[in-house]
């Protein structure tokens, strides 16, 4: 199968910035790829790369995909290097696309009765800021319908922060769960000290308590894992199928926080991770709807426990032509049908 190769590559400002470890993120640098097979069918895909999270830089997927020309067969799609993992990642969700499948294919039937077989909906965690502003939020979004809270910790002092703690526990409504990203901002002994704290309390994990690169951190993160009865979760420290791989093989015991845009091959890693009858999150890479169509698509074919999704980020974008679905408690299958890579694509012209 020889195609036709394409790639639109954006800059899109964020309605607000992003607040991360790295100071304030702006706007999304990523790109778009498109596939025409000889029969005209069309197919898209989004690399989104987040250098800081490990993954390859934009400036090297428009190299590669400079290198790839115009008539590219699937010889040369499978040629392009593992390092380039988002840019994989996108060629394969295009060559899926056009296969009919979705981004993830389905030898065991159409991928539409698979969805409603498994999850016809699925539910979305909302997002709370980090601090004192939490609290101001939790009541409307509980109103909304909101269930699951996840809120940003390790941005304040650690005795503040659990004096909120309490705080926000009281405010949530009935049967709500809490989770906690503190993004690698501890310690492990101001982890334990968190730790302690959660046990009594609904928090459904902790996510990334210590830094991805921390010295010792897979050591620390077993420890903590082991000796506390909240579940951790793991997300900076997964940039691709060999983390999962390395975890899996050292019985993380906890949770799998995987944004799908960032494994270059998403089926064969999510495979793994449900042979495993692992406990998977899965999480927007703040990216276009092009590459949250994807990524949702493996969300709802996903064989495990249906965890509230990490995608509470819409409205994201200052130009709401590249959104994904808005916001909502849940997001419904047909949803993510409906969001149409044609039009992302075309609104980059
Ligand atoms: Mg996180």
């Amino acid at each position: 199968m020889v195609y036709l190769f394409q790639f639109r590559r954006y800059r899109l400002p964020f309605r607000t910035p992003v607040r991360t470890a790295h100071g304030p993120w702006g706007e999304r640098v990523g790109l778009l790829v498109r596939l025409t097979d000889a029969t005209g069918r069309v197919g898209y895909g989004e690399a989104a790369p987040i250098p800081w999270f490990g993954t390859e830089t934009v400036d090297e997927v428009e190299a590669a995909c400079r290198e790839l020309g115009e008539k590219v067969d699937e010889a040369r799609l499978a040629a392009v290097p593992g390092r380039l993992g988002c840019l994989r990642n996108a060629l394969t969700a295009a060559q899926a696309d056009i296969a009919g499948g979705g981004a993830i294919s389905s030898a065991a039937g159409s991928q539409e009765r698979r969805v409603k077989d498994n999850a016809p909906y699925l539910p979305v965690a909302a997002l709370l800021p980090a601090g004192r502003a939490a609290l101001a939020l939790i009541g409307a979004k509980a109103e909304a319908g909101f269930r699951v809270f996840k809120w940003k910790v390790g941005v304040e002092d650690v005795a503040d922060e659990l004096v909120l703690l309490d705080d926000v526990c009281a405010t949530l409504p009935n049967g709500a769960k809490l989770r906690l990203d503190a993004n690698g901002a501890w310690d492990r002994r101001q982890a334990e000290r968190w730790l302690e704290r959660c046990a009594d309390r609904p928090v459904e994990f902790v996510e990334q308590p210590i830094a991805a690169g921390a010295r010792g951190a897979a050591d620390v993160l077993l420890g903590l894992a082991g000796d506390f009865p909240t579940p951790l979760a793991l997300d900076e420290s997964l940039t691709g199928g060999e983390d999962i791989e390395r975890w899996l093989g050292a019985g993380w015991p906890g949770v799998f926080v995987v944004k799908p845009a960032l494994l270059g091959d998403a089926e064969a890693a999510l495979a793994r991770l449900a042979k495993a009858k692992a406990a998977v999150v899965f999480s927007s890479a703040l990216e276009t709807a092009v590459g949250a169509k994807a990524a949702l698509q493996a969300a709802f074919v996903w064989p495990g426990e249906a965890r509230a999704l990490g995608f509470g980020v819409w409205p994201l974008f200052a130009d709401a032509r590249f959104d994904g679905p808005y916001l909502a408690p849940f997001i419904h299958w047909e949803d993510v049908a409906r969001l149409n890579p044609e039009a992302v694509w075309n609104a980059l012209s």
